[in-house]
């Protein structure tokens, strides 16, 4: 009350500053003042905008990604956290950078393809004119059928792709109330039922395999289509990168690999089918870095007060794929935890707990970042080689986001109900935004998970689907981001952090 004096009028001293819901305080002065900074003088399109659009795609161990960490670290300084750093986390491989990609239908009719790189793959070492070839690779003996047949050809490698058209005039519907309903009362997770092992037949090739005999072939490029979307190009990394450690001489070594759009790819496909010959006109440039770097995340924090070397995290993965700037997997997350510490910051939140956030590195690839930075900080009892650290108790939650950038409906409980509570409680004054849902459920897939997993309280938002947005694709643009939607997101997620924070007790764990 003491500073409600000091401040303001007599006025707010008729308000509630702290309401109490099922014995849970709630900060409703801090509330009010978030909700003000987040929704009125909101900076998160600026952040989703700069880095969609000035960025670009971040894919981890690419200079990209690098330039979009050196601006988050300046985004954080600028607003005023502190211990900001780019934490390394592993000895990651070389950095991979597509400069240049250019393909051509030329025979049997002129048209351009829309077609990006596989990630860790080499260029075409020039422009280069090729005759275009079926290749249907199965098992070992199917590379007698092709050898010596591939030198210098543009090998179509995949089945044509088959666009759902059912699920284009379906859409992407908003949850609606009956699914926020279900979501909140399904409390009992069906028996997991593990399918049978079937062993696998020694004479399949593996992707590995494959490419290996591509490039030992001396193809001009591998063309691959395995999207199901229209003008929509997907593609990942080339098989094998994480057996050879993103090394140089495995980039160096591996056939230029295109993804096409499904239209593109199945129309030469087609043609061939008619034995009509193809020919592309294809060129890529890849840079590949030179020697083995570490990958890293980027933190910073809001230093606490009397329980300052307690911390609640908030975070999202900063590293995407490589074929667009993936405004929404994760630019969208990054840009909420971004404005959530803005926010924090702005309204001159004094939290008794520090408040961190994390910017992940390395999740497309398997969570490594946080992972690693779990392990590293907090620890993992479940394997006696790490142990607990003493981070590990003083960690009180972690709160992520990375389902899309639609609007917080609720959050997942990940099947701890001791936060039932809490979260009840801290979602009561956003209720107008939508706020309303606790649910049992567990989600995973993403960084929430590497803190779940070693018995750590880690939470993921309940998001609205969004439609049109591309994630791993090349359609991932700033187009399909909704302002509101974000502003939101990050109002509630400052809040979540500034109460947990505060509170009393840490989140109590699952067991
Ligand atoms: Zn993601």
């Amino acid at each position: 009350m003491r500073r409600i004096w000091a401040v303001a009028g007599a006025a707010l001293l008729l308000a509630p500053t702290t309401a109490m819901r099922q014995g849970v305080p709630v900060d409703l002065a801090m509330v009010a003042k978030i909700r003000e900074e987040g929704l009125q003088r909101s900076q998160v399109m600026e952040y989703e905008g700069y880095l969609a659009d000035v960025l670009g795609a971040r894919l981890t161990m690419s200079n990209d990604m690098k330039r979009a960490q050196q601006w988050a670290q300046g985004a954080m300084t600028k607003m005023g956290l502190v211990n900001v750093a780019a934490e390394p986390f592993m000895d990651y491989g070389v950095t991979w950078d597509n400069e240049y990609v250019s393909v051509h239908l030329i025979e049997p009719d002129y048209q351009p393809m829309v077609g990006y790189p596989i990630a860790h793959t080499n260029g075409t070492n020039g422009r280069k004119v090729a005759e275009a070839m079926i290749v249907d690779l199965l098992v070992k003996s199917d590379l007698e059928k092709y050898r010596g047949t591939l030198k210098g050809k543009a090998v179509l490698v995949t089945p044509p792709a088959t666009i759902d058209i059912a699920a284009m005039t379906r859409g992407v519907p908003r949850l609606t109330q009956q699914d926020l309903d279900a979501l909140e009362r399904t409390t009992i997770a069906p028996p997991r039922v593990v399918p049978p092992r079937t062993a696998r037949n020694a004479d399949v090739l593996t992707p590995e395999e494959k490419v290996a005999f591509y490039a030992a072939e001396g193809v001009a490029v591998v063309l691959q289509s395995e999207s199901g979307w229209i003008g929509a190009v997907r593609g990942f990394s080339r098989p094998g990168t994480r057996t050879d450690g993103w090394s140089r001489a495995g980039m160096l070594a591996s056939p230029a690999m295109v993804a096409i759009t499904p239209e593109h790819y199945n129309r030469m496909y087609r043609i061939l089918r008619r034995n009509i010959p193809v020919k592309v006109d294809v060129d890529v440039r890849n840079r590949i870095g030179e020697r083995v770097e570490q990958a890293m995340n980027v933190v910073g924090e809001i230093a606490g007060s009397d329980l300052r070397d307690e911390v609640v995290m908030i975070g999202a993965h900063l590293d995407s794929w490589h074929a667009s700037p993936n405004a929404s997997d994760n630019a969208s997350g990054v840009a909420v935890m971004l404005e959530a510490m803005r926010i924090l910051k702005t309204v001159g939140a004094k939290p008794r707990r520090t408040i961190r956030v994390a910017l992940w590195a390395g999740e497309e690839q398997g969570l490594f970042g946080s992972r690693a930075y779990v392990s590293k900080h907090f620890g993992d009892p479940r394997d006696p080689a790490v142990g607990m650290k003493p981070g590990y108790e003083k960690l009180s939650a972690y709160f992520n986001q990375d389902y899309g950038s639609g609007q917080y409906l609720g959050i997942y409980l990940q099947g701890n109900e001791h936060a039932r509570e809490q979260f009840t409680a801290w979602m009561a004054p956003f209720r107008d935004l939508g706020m309303t849902v606790v649910s049992n459920q567990g989600v995973g897939s993403t960084d929430h998970i590497s803190f779940d997993e070693v018995g750590l309280p880690g939470f993921q938002f309940l998001q609205d689907r969004t439609p049109g947005q591309g994630g791993h694709t090349n359609l991932d643009f700033y187009d399909t981001i909704q302002a509101g939607d974000l502003m939101k997101n990050a109002v509630i997620v400052a809040s979540y952090a500034y109460h947990t924070a505060n509170a009393d007790k840490r989140i109590p764990r699952k067991r």
